[in-house]
């Protein structure tokens, strides 16, 4: 979240602007410019892109709001260049459920769409299907006719994006969930290379982008569904490393480091008695050794922002949380005592152990497949979108 700004919250879900954001406005009005030589000209095609923007961002929204619904909490929504990205906690495994969550978006670009064409229709009778050609005289009418392809493109089958999501949860309601996904991912990779094609074709540099995201989003996806599908029904407890170091709240930077390079672990929880008080992560440590004194307290630089979880939690959930979180370790608490830690890497041995055995083989967890719990909802230059969910 460092290079994303915050803009301010809706529902309680923080929106951010991503730095590349401001390229983009850059660019728009720089392109407008050129085109027009007019600075009220340039202007207004900025203000388009930022109301198109507004529209993308109540398009996650719609998502958001959905989940919340179904008991799934947002963390926060973030603008890019090529669209917006709502990272929810999890999808739940439950197919109507992803089924609402992910047609909430483009359902909520319609109802834009709807309430324009009727504002047109009262002040000016017309649609003006010539909008998009001259998007800075007709604003309304383009804005109208965006919409509607936001939510056109939203829905093509480009599994993860919207469509894609629809399509894996009507799978998913006669089929298994990891077999369902990977039907998606086959289908969505495919559309993927059309993007791609049709994207080197028009010399559309954000439609590539768009092919891309697709391409691994689904391959992403559908690697996580079988580690989904390993974890389901599993507690926490099976998966929790039993030894590990902790440190006391009165150690010191030094007394971490030496434990750092004692060991192989890499966070460590912080206790007061038996009670967990912090968690040290090892890029905290060492971003505090180069700007604090190697006597300070660890608990004065550890994360209080971490979450615990308990034995008997669902591992399944707790996983996918740690992946949206961005979070290599989890520390479990029982009654208030600290009984172990849950670590992806542990979850990843687990998954390779219990793949060896059921004789299937999953590759690895790594970090890169895991902090993908999110909607991406991805507008081209065309102000088409996409999107992708990627949860585990
Ligand atoms: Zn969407």
């Amino acid at each position: 979240m460092k290079r994303s700004l915050r803009i301010g919250s809706v529902a309680g879900i923080g929106i951010f602007l991503h730095w590349t954001f401001f390229l983009l406005i850059a660019a728009i009005f720089g392109y407008y410019y050129v085109q027009s030589q007019s600075v009220g000209a340039a202007l207004a095609g900025m203000g388009l892109i930022l109301a198109v923007f507004l529209c993308v961002v109540m398009h996650e929204l719609g998502h958001a709001l959905t989940a919340r619904r179904f008991g799934v909490g947002t963390r926060s929504i973030t603008l890019y260049p090529i669209g917006g990205l709502a990272r929810l906690e999890r999808i739940p495994s439950e197919p109507m459920k992803e089924f609402w969550i992910a047609i909430g978006g483009p359902a909520v670009n319609l109802v834009i769409a709807a309430v324009l064409a009727a504002v047109l229709l009262v002040v000016d009778g017309t649609f003006n299907p010539d909008a998009l050609q001259a998007p800075g005289q007709h604003t309304v009418a383009s804005l109208m006719w965006i919409n509607v392809a936001l939510a056109g493109f939203n829905m093509l089958p480009a599994f993860p994006m919207d469509g894609g999501r629809v399509l894996r949860s009507l799978l998913a309601l006669r089929q298994d969930y990891a077999r369902a996904t990977q039907t998606a991912a086959n289908v969505g990779q495919a559309m993927a290379i059309l993007f791609g094609l049709f994207g080197l074709l028009s010399f559309n540099p954000i439609l590539l982008f768009i092919a891309l995201f697709v391409y691994v989003g689904a391959q992403q996806e559908s690697q996580q569904a079988v580690y989904r599908a390993f974890t389901e029904g599993m507690p926490v407890r099976q998966a929790m490393v039993t030894r590990f170091t902790t440190l006391d709240v009165d150690d010191t930077l030094d007394d971490a480091v030496n434990e750092l390079l004692a060991g192989t672990d890499h966070d460590f929880p912080i206790v007061e008695g038996e009670k967990i008080v912090g968690l040290l992560r090892r890029k905290q440590l060492i971003q505090a050794l180069s700007a604090h004194d190697r006597d300070t307290r660890v608990r004065d630089v550890s994360a209080e922002d971490f979450f615990t979880t308990e034995p008997g939690a669902p591992l399944d959930e707790v996983f996918q949380k740690m992946n949206a979180e961005s979070c290599t370790t989890v520390p479990v608490v029982d009654g208030g005592r600290l009984v172990g830690l849950l670590t992806l890497e542990n979850v990843g041995e687990l998954i390779m152990i219990s793949s060896a055995i059921q004789g299937r083989s999953p590759a690895p967890i790594r970090r890169s497949d895991v902090n993908e719990d999110t909607v991406r909802n991805v507008a081209g230059d065309d102000h088409a979108s996409s999107e992708s969910t990627t949860l585990p």
